[in-house]
Parts: structure tokens; C-alpha cells; sequence
């Protein structure tokens, strides 16, 4: 089969591998149907070490089940199903909690034996705690927004989980990718009255307004928080959806932060220690966020995605097939596509 593989920074290859067989009685063998690429797919694609062995990539992908284990329960050879963007046993007392992302016996798509998504086909740990089952045909036209609840929906919601949006807030989303158009999503959904999203790409702006986004700031650093605090009457905003991982972002979203207020952070972070620790400190707020257990939120998300209500699959401006993966990862690094889906 083919699937992607990563060798070093800017080298991504789609090439022959071996097929993925079911090699645990828990496992299920998927055939992708549609995946995607992540903008934490960029980070290797721009500092990856070379490595001859290299790194299948892709942790987002919906599917169609082609055979399970025989401790596999939940799902059948047939059904469509969703991946989280990492797999999880459901049993475990992380999964009880609803952090699936922290499960003993999880772990990351690509690595401990697993393929990835970006593929023709993979093998599913722990399918029934892994999958999640859609009621639609493979090629329903909501795809898109279904797909998106592997990650990039789910990790815009986790922010606003995270930065505690409630009814009537002013709330701001740092990064206008597709996670930061997804938390303008999620945080409208929760109930925020007025959503800013700071960002300064016109075409990904333009997006979050129809999103319903309210205002657009595009500035950055130390004049992008006084456009806020202009903005909010001096004030900042309750929450903070930090989607980007950058210390100036962060560092942006604690100053806009109104005292009291709280930041969900889900930008996998490219800095060791977090800003704006005297600030937090003395206007009292709360740091939250991280890794989003996509797992948690799926069956939450599913049902208003089907209806049409949310369209978080708008986040998608370009669909390839499996061989034009590289240049899709080229079109996303180079910013000429917010997200790149993949029918393989
Ligand atoms: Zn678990």
C-alpha cells in the first residue's frame, strides 16, 4: 500500500510500504477514506533532523472498517468511523476521566507500531476506544466537517473548554489557522457574545467574520494587545483561545486577558517556559489548556455537524489525492492553503 513518509525537514515522501494487517485481537484494519494535514504536521516539516528511517505521518482520517479482531465489539467491517488524533483503549482511569490523550495504553499514530493516516490504509489499537462510528456513507457531502472532529474541531473546542467560555463573554481567539477558525467556532457555540480573532491573514480573517467572528486585529506583540484592550474598553476579554504556540502569542493572549480571566492553550508550544508570569499572577489568571482529548468531544461535537448547524469543514480550501500529499504540505507551510484535505 502507499502511505506518507517523513525523512527530514521539508522531505516528504508517498511511497510503497508494507500493507497494514490486524495484529492484536483489539485492533480494526481502516481504509482511509479522507485525512488531512495538520499544521503541527509543519513543525517536523520545517525541523526535522534527516533520518533515514524516516516518520509515517498523519493523525486525522476517517474511514471505512475492513476487518477487526475478534475482541473488537463496537464496530464491524462496513462501518464508516472517525479516528481521534490519537488512539486510546476507552478503559483505562485517564479515559474515565475524559483525558483519553493521557490513556496508559495510548499512544501516537505513526509511532509504537502503528501507521499513519496520511495512507491508503492503517491498523487501529484499541478500536473500541479508539472509534468512533458516523452515521453517514463514506462519501456523504459532510466529510469535511466530520473529519475535522479527529482534531482540529475538537482542539478548538478543547481552547474554549480551556479558557472557560460562558454566555455573554467577550472572548479572543490568538491565530487565525485552522484550529484558531475552529475556536471561533467552538466559542460562539458556548455561548461568547462578541468573538475577536487576532490574526493577519486576510482570506483566514475573512473566514472567522462568516464564522462569526466580530472584529479582526491584526496587529501583533505589544500593539496587538492595545488594540484589544481599545477594543474592550480598556478591559481585555474574559478568555483567551491561544492556537498558535508561540511565545509572543502567548505572551499576546495573558496581556489581553481581562483579571480573572483565563487562557486555553492548545499551540503545542515551541518554548520551554511560559510568559507572563508576573501579569498572570497579579490579575489572577488561569493558565489551562494543552493536549486536546479529541476522544472526549467527539460524540459531543458529531451531532451538530451532521445537522449543518456548525461547519467547521469550511476550515478545508483544498482537497488532493494521496500522491500530491508533498505539495500539500508545501501549500500549507507556504500559506497558500489553510488546510489541505486528502482523499487517498
Ligand atoms: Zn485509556
Amino acid at each position: 500500500m502507499r502511505a506518507t513518509v517523513m525523512y527530514g525537514a521539508g522531505d516528504v515522501r508517498v511511497e510503497e510500504v508494507p500493507d497494514a494487517s490486524i495484529s492484536e485481537p483489539t485492533d480494526a484494519l481502516l481504509r482511509i477514506t479522507r485525512a488531512c494535514i495538520c499544521g503541527s504536521d509543519l513543525w517536523p516539516y520545517k525541523q526535522m533532523p534527516a533520518d533515514s528511517e524516516g516518520a509515517p505521518m498523519g493523525h486525522e482520517f476517517i474511514g471505512v472498517v475492513e476487518d477487526v479482531g475478534v475482541e473488537v465489539s463496537t464496530v464491524a467491517a462496513g462501518d464508516v468511523v472517525v479516528a481521534p488524533f490519537m488512539f486510546s483503549d476507552g478503559t483505562c482511569d485517564f479515559c474515565g476521566e475524559g483525558l483519553h490523550t493521557s490513556c496508559r495504553k495510548g499512544g501516537m499514530w505513526g509511532r509504537s507500531g502503528t501507521g499513519g493516516g496520511q495512507a491508503e490504509a492503517v491498523r487501529v489499537p484499541y478500536a473500541d476506544g479508539t472509534l468512533v462510528k458516523l452515521p453517514v456513507a463514506e462519501d456523504d457531502a459532510l466529510m469535511p466537517g466530520l473529519l475535522t472532529l479527529s482534531d482540529v474541531f475538537c482542539t478548538g473546542h478543547h481552547a474554549a473548554v480551556c479558557a472557560r467560555v460562558r454566555p455573554g463573554q467577550t472572548v479572543a481567539v490568538v491565530g487565525d489557522g485552522a484550529v484558531g477558525l475552529c475556536g471561533v467556532i467552538a466559542a460562539k457555540r458556548l455561548g461568547a457574545e462578541r468573538v475577536l480573532i487576532l490574526g493577519r491573514h486576510t482570506d483566514r480573517t475573512d473566514l472567522a467574520l462568516e464564522l462569526g467572528a466580530a472584529d479582526v486585529v491584526a496587529e501583533r506583540g505589544k500593539e496587538g494587545v492595545e488594540r484589544v484592550r481599545d477594543l474592550t474598553g480598556g478591559e481585555g476579554v474574559h478568555a483567551v483561545l491561544e492556537c498558535v504556540g508561540l511565545e509572543q502569542a502567548f505572551q499576546t493572549a495573558i496581556g489581553i486577558t481581562r483579571p480573572g480571566g483565563a487562557v486555553g492553550r492548545v499551540g503545542v508550544p515551541q518554548f520551554d517556559s511560559l510568559p507572563g508570569a508576573g501579569l498572570s499572577f497579579f490579575h489572577n489568571i488561569t493558565v489551562s489548556g494543552g493536549v486536546a482529548p479529541a476522544r472526549a468531544y467527539i460524540e459531543e461535537l458529531m451531532p451538530e455537524v451532521l445537522e449543518g448547524d456548525l461547519q467547521p469543514g469550511r476550515v478545508f480550501d483544498s482537497e488532493i489525492g494521496l500522491a500530491d500529499v508533498p505539495g500539500g504540505y508545501k501549500a500549507m507551510d507556504e500559506r497558500d492553503s489553510i488546510k489541505v484535505m486528502i482523499r487517498p
